[in-house]
């Protein structure tokens, strides 16, 4: 191999990433995957918060999961809620520690920073490799996980966003977050 490959710079962010997560002050007690559940749960919506939902998007076993949220719920970071219709049913909810937490920590300052300096290539990057993302994603037939306003089933009712697949009302908020349900418009039949 002679060139820099676009998976050996994925592996050096990865790596600095990791680096920036140990050596930061506020995450030096939390393991990689629990910082990973943590960040999901800021992000995702209603139908995305459970258990299942952490292990599907990690794409990690359910053990190894489940013993990162009973950390975090031992932590103070997160609290688990029954399901109101589905008493079976479990949703994770980040404690107000753990959502300022992360609201102080994203984006990583390195990042945003090595964004900033390259200008307005920085966007022109995000774009590309979101673009990236869902070729990927649409290749290997994997969940999506997209934002809820990108969505094939989200629709206006009466001005308000509404899920075509729950048929349940959405609210403005829950249009910029990700779901497990999320399918491309392009995926349609
Ligand atoms: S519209 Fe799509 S992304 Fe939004 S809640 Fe419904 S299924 Fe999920």
């Amino acid at each position: 191999m002679t060139a820099t490959t676009l998976f050996d710079l994925f592996e050096r962010l990865t790596s600095l990433m990791r680096v920036w997560n140990r050596q930061h002050p506020l995450l030096a007690d939390l393991q990689p995957i629990q910082i990973s559940a943590l960040i999901y749960l800021s992000r995702c919506n209603r139908y995305s918060n459970t258990p299942l939902g952490v292990t599907d998007y990690l794409g990690l076993t359910k053990g190894t999961v489940s013993q990162s949220l009973k950390a975090l719920e031992a932590k103070g970071l997160i609290v688990k809620a029954r399901d109101a219709r589905d008493k079976r049913s479990v949703h994770l909810q980040l404690t107000e520690t753990a959502r300022t937490l992360v609201e102080t920590l994203l984006p990583p300052a390195f990042l945003s920073a090595g964004e900033t300096r390259m200008g307005k290539r920085g966007p022109q990057l995000e774009a590309l490799l979101g673009e990236l993302l869902s070729e990927v994603q649409r290749c290997a037939d994997v969940p999506s996980f997209g934002l809820c306003a990108t969505c094939r089933f989200h629709q206006q009712v009466d001005g308000q966003p509404f899920c075509g697949l729950t048929q349940e009302p959405l609210t403005q908020s829950d249009a910029v977050l990700i779901c497990r349900e999320h399918q491309s418009p392009e995926v349609a039949t």
